[in-house]
């Protein structure tokens, strides 16, 4: 079975194509646009997307080797996300399987980052059901109890800001270029965790905010400009890796408890900022540690991309879950 995905959410417009649980293709245009501002522009991302859409889903079946003719179903991405992005790629998935009378398949983009794990990739596992998903991207910050392929359940999640935020928070007050968060990764690799002390903050259960950990650091960055005014260039690396340290201590000690409040052992962590170096070493030791076992995502996988969506599709369309034309982009959608 061959499933055409579509990912329009943000600011990528991506485009893959899986034979089952395979990836025989996953295109990704990347818009620079945004760069220039900090942050995505909606109605830039909404155009660029319309531009994009086509030729992508082009070289995506091109790379596949397959036609259009061969495809068994189209999935998208239904939300959530920006409104202008999602209308552009949910209205050509509708239309192409309209045109192509072949089901259509509305996915959750946040379920997506998390199913990435059972894209069938040589040298990674796959999580068993139930297990403990942790996801961390620009938009958003979850605990989420994974039952079944459709059956999932938010824990706890951000209050406020996403941890991706922080990170690029952040970088803008360090002057990095958007998005910030790969180069405090970098940057961090290089510093002493232990140089800055952040403090966490103080969140009941399961759920996450990152808003005061922002504050406090732009008012940390500021106090020492003004001691020194070329205090962030001498210290960068040590700047990067104690914030990296807090973040990493804040998101740990939740799926610590996250663990002792469920009794399961198996972590999954998906989304962009699942990329980070840090965090994928902090849960990585904690299968020696604690004796978890946990999945890390391919890199390609872990910010937005098809392949995602693709995989969600496969499950979907393998049990006959299907939308009608009727189905509405969502920008807040219900888990
Ligand atoms: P959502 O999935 O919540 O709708 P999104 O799709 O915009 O949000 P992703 O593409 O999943 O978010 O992730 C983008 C985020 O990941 C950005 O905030 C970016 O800075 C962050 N990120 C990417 N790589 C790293 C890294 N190595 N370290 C820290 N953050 C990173
Ligand atoms: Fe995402």
């Amino acid at each position: 079975k061959y499933i055409l995905a579509i990912e329009s959410s943000c600011d990528d417009t991506g485009a893959a194509v899986l034979c089952n649980d395979k990836v025989l293709s996953n295109v990704v245009a990347k818009q620079e646009i945004h760069e220039l501002y900090g942050g995505v522009i909606p109605e830039l991302a909404s155009r660029a997307h319309q531009q994009n859409i086509v030729p992508v889903v082009d070289v995506a079946l091109q790379k596949a080797g397959i036609q259009k003719t061969d495809l068994s179903a189209i999935a998208f991405t239904q939300g959530p996300g920006l409104m202008g992005s999602l209308l552009v790629g949910g209205s050509f998935a509708k239309s192409l399987s309209m045109a192509l009378d072949i089901p259509l398949i509305a996915v959750n983009h946040m379920h997506a980052h998390i199913l990435a794990h059972f894209i069938d990739e040589e040298g990674f596992d796959k999580p068993t059901f139930p297990f403990l998903a942790m996801t961390i991207s620009g938009g958003h910050t979850q605990i989420v109890k994974v039952n079944s392929f459709v059956d999932m359940e938010i824990l706890g999640e951000t209050t406020d800001d996403a941890v991706g935020e922080a990170y690029d928070k952040t970088a803008k007050i360090l002057s990095f270029p958007y998005p910030g968060g790969p180069l405090i990764d970098k940057h961090a690799q290089n510093g002493n965790p232990k140089a800055y002390t952040f403090t966490k903050p103080k969140v009941d259960g399961l759920n996450f905010s990152f808003s005061g950990l922002k504050t406090q650091i732009l008012y940390f960055i500021q106090k020492e400009v003004h001691k020194n005014p070329n205090f962030i260039k001498e210290n960068i690396d040590d700047i990067c890796a104690s914030v990296q340290n807090i973040i990493i201590k804040i998101l740990m000690d939740k799926i610590k408890l996250a663990v002792e409040q469920t009794g399961i052992t198996q972590i999954a962590i998906g989304g962009g900022v699942s990329a980070n170096s840090g965090i994928r070493k902090a849960l990585k030791e904690t299968e020696t540690k604690y004796g978890w076992k946990t999945f890390i995502p391919k890199f390609e996988y872990t910010t937005d991309n098809a392949a995602m969506i693709g995989i969600v599709g496969y499950h979907k369309f393998r049990l006959g879950i299907f939308s009608d034309d009727e189905v509405v982009s969502k920008a807040r959608l219900e888990f």
